[in-house]
């Protein structure tokens, strides 16, 4: 009885050690796996911010704007405030690149966009809306303000000098500002009223900032 007891006993420490080794094996491959989750986390992570932003200038592609909008008009809508638009366009870009060359022409933009977001607050957006046209979100923001700091970018902007050797290039931009709810609801009625006050502010001249009013045409 006592010999059968003792084998018994001795198959019993036996198999708790193999349980405990098993158990310390399915440990180790519980954290490779969570390496691994964190590390495809990531990956997703890069891929997705790759996805929504424009490589030359690193503000948001139109992917990434049109996202934010939609995020942004939401929340000024719970929040009861008002959301400011600005469409920032370089004025005569196509004849700086006859001109110039494209490259110098992409030159121009990276610096628009660095100028651009240095002096815009964390909370806004800076996204490239196509070719020579940036969008600047500003939340919590009335039309008026927003129009006094499209002014200052402005005047940021023509002041750069882009140095090519012995030439340095400047240039100008123009902006229209509209604000949500007051000039569209809709994001695209919201960049559609923006786009008409940008318009008014090529036709009265390029190099100034105009804000939306719904008598322009
Ligand atoms: P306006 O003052 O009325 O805005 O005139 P504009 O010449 O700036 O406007 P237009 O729409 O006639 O020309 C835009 C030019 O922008 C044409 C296109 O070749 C150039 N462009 C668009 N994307 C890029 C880019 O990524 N790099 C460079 N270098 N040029 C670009
Ligand atoms: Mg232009
Ligand atoms: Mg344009």
């Amino acid at each position: 009885l006592i010999d059968g007891v003792i084998s018994a006993a001795h198959a019993m420490a036996e198999e708790s050690a193999h349980s405990r080794e098993q158990l310390r094996s399915l440990q180790a491959k519980v954290e490779v796996t969570e390496a691994e989750l964190i590390q495809l986390h990531q990956e997703l992570d890069n891929a997705s911010a790759l996805a929504r932003h424009d490589p030359l200038t690193d503000a948001l592609n139109r992917k990434g704007l049109d996202e934010a909008l939609i995020r942004e008009m939401s929340s000024m809508r719970r929040k009861e405030t008002t959301l400011s638009v600005s469409l920032l366009d370089i004025d005569n870009f196509k004849q700086l690149n006859d001109r110039l060359g494209h490259d110098v022409g992409d030159g121009a933009l990276v610096h628009l966009a660095d100028v651009t977001r240095r002096h815009i607050r964390p909370s806004d957006t800076l996204a490239r809306y196509g070719g020579e046209e940036f969008v600047i979100l500003m939340p919590r923001m009335p039309l008026d303000k927003a129009v006094e700091r499209a002014e200052s970018w402005r005047c940021k902007i023509a002041d750069i000098r882009v140095v090519f050797g012995n030439f340095k290039l400047s240039f100008t931009a123009s902006a229209g500002v509209a604000a949500y709810p007051d000039h569209g609801k809709m994001p695209d009625e919201l960049t559609h009223a923006a786009d008409t006050a940008l318009y008014g502010a090529k036709n009265s001249g390029r190099n100034r900032v105009v804000a939306y009013s719904p008598a322009q045409p």
